[in-house]
């Protein structure tokens, strides 16, 4: 469970809010049960509970070690919106897959209409569903959902990461090849929407530093093509 780490002491730690309903009634943990805890910056404690009540559980600490679930590197996802739920399968994978942050960003043929009002609401959402695969996953941080970012934000923030890459099916050095000569310590990786990027989308990209690489010879799913990007990165580190 991720914690706050104000509620972190050297021999207790209390749990509170929705936690407490998942270990009383879905986990049904009893006093003495080992809980791991995270202080959501990379330490795990392992604990064992030493009081349930109704709005807390204090857990005594065993002991305290560096997250084992947290890549060194550091990769953002950054994705032309897809339709649908496809977006959130991407965090949750992505969580699990060790990135960082997630950039959800609307390029020329984002089919979906997002204003920034509803995107917010929705952000909340991905939040609860990034934390949960955090938990899943015995990741050490939770990573971050930016607001939704318009294509010229999209292009600063890939001119200040270590190795942004723009995924394009259109051409592109293959990825493995960029990887095996790249020893970048963070990462941007950019995914078009279902429709694809314009070309002159990507020529931006790239004279704003990002390398457009290739996936392969197959045509992958906008969803597709973020985890198989995510997992090559993570691969090539050693991740
Ligand atoms: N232009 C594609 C087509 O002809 O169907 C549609 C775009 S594809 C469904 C969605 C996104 O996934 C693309 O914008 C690209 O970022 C990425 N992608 C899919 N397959 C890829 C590949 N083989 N190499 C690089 N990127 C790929």
């Amino acid at each position: 469970y991720f914690v706050d780490p104000d509620l972190i002491g050297s021999h207790t730690i209390t749990i509170v809010g929705d936690d407490v309903h998942h270990i009383r009634k879905v986990m049904r943990f009893r006093p003495g049960d080992p809980v791991i805890c995270c202080d959501g910056r990379g330490t795990d404690y392992v604990t064992a509970i030493d009081t349930i009540r109704t709005d807390e559980v204090v857990c005594r600490v065993v002991e305290k070690r560096p997250s084992a679930g947290e890549p060194r590197i550091s990769v953002t996802v950054a994705q032309s919106l897809p339709k649908g739920d496809k977006w959130e399968w991407v965090l949750q994978k992505g969580t699990e897959l060790g990135a960082t942050s997630f950039v959800p960003f609307v390029s020329a043929r984002t089919i979906v209409k997002w204003d920034a009002k509803k995107a917010e609401k929705r952000r909340e959402r991905w939040m609860r569903i990034v934390k949960e695969a955090a938990e899943q996953a015995h990741r050490g941080t939770i990573p971050e959902v930016m607001p939704v970012a318009d294509w010229q934000m999209l292009l600063s923030r890939a001119a200040s990461a270590g190795r942004a890459m723009i995924a394009y099916e259109g051409g592109g050095q293959p990825i493995q090849q960029v990887l095996a000569e790249d020893d970048h310590s963070s990462f941007m990786l950019i995914v078009g929407p279902e429709g694809g990027f314009e070309e002159r989308e990507v020529w931006e990209a790239e004279a704003a530093g990002a390398v457009p690489v290739s996936l392969g010879p197959r045509i992958l799913r906008t969803e597709t093509a973020a985890v198989a990007m995510l997992t090559a990165v993570m691969y090539a580190s050693g991740e």
